[in-house]
């Protein structure tokens, strides 16, 4: 997506080369034309009956997504603190990519239901931990996963090798392939 590449060469923040900022436009202040550009294309490209995605960064981007494909139900998995959640809950493990802890993560089991096709949204997708424990949430609820859609890949990282290896669709609004001396280059680029 030209716009958003655009975006991230003018205001993105590498650091090192291993982590993107993008706290002007995602993940502090959010650009909203932006997102309602992104929620279109994603929208595009899926057939879903919920969007389910994980606090706090993914909502701002799964909300737009939810609206666009016809106000779809939207489910947000919590982080909590303790594994000790009752046995109303669907529960998971993720590991933090950028804060290096692992979370318990949950969603209540009125909030995914059997059968349904549910797109997974979220912020970025690195090495798919998120990702991949919100697969798991779904396939544990009987539901079945419509695929993964982000705003940015890092494809470096091996998210969608794992999410491929499951059968799974991924899209993403802006693929990197690598950073170069804190540089993102995108997929269709070239490297040197
Ligand atoms: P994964 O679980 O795929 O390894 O990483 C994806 C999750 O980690 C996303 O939910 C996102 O919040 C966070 N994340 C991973 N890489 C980055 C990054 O480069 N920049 C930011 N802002 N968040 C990231």
């Amino acid at each position: 997506m030209k716009l958003l590449k655009e975006k991230i060469l003018k205001e993105g923040l590498v650091l090192n080369n291993d982590v993107l900022k993008v706290d002007s436009f995602i993940n502090h202040q959010i650009d909203t034309a932006l997102i309602r550009a992104l929620a279109k294309e994603i929208a595009a490209n899926f057939k879903a009956d919920r969007i389910l995605t994980i606090e706090t960064s993914g909502l701002p981007i799964a909300f737009a997504v939810a609206e666009e494909m016809g106000n779809l139900p939207l489910t947000f998995a919590k982080k909590s603190e303790s594994a000790i959640t009752g046995t109303h809950t669907y529960i998971t493990e993720v590991n933090s990519f950028t804060r290096c802890i692992s979370s318990v993560v949950t969603v209540d089991k009125k909030y995914i239901q059997e059968g349904e096709r549910v797109l997974i949204v979220d912020d970025f997708l690195a090495a798919g931990n998120a990702s991949l424990g919100l697969v798991d949430l779904c396939k544990q609820a009987g539901a079945k996963v419509a695929g993964v859609a982000v705003a940015i890949e890092k494809g470096f990282q091996g998210g969608r090798k794992k999410l491929e290896g499951l059968g799974i669709t991924v899209f993403s609004g802006a693929n990197i392939k690598a950073f170069v001396d804190n540089k993102p280059v995108f997929q269709d680029e070239k490297l040197f």
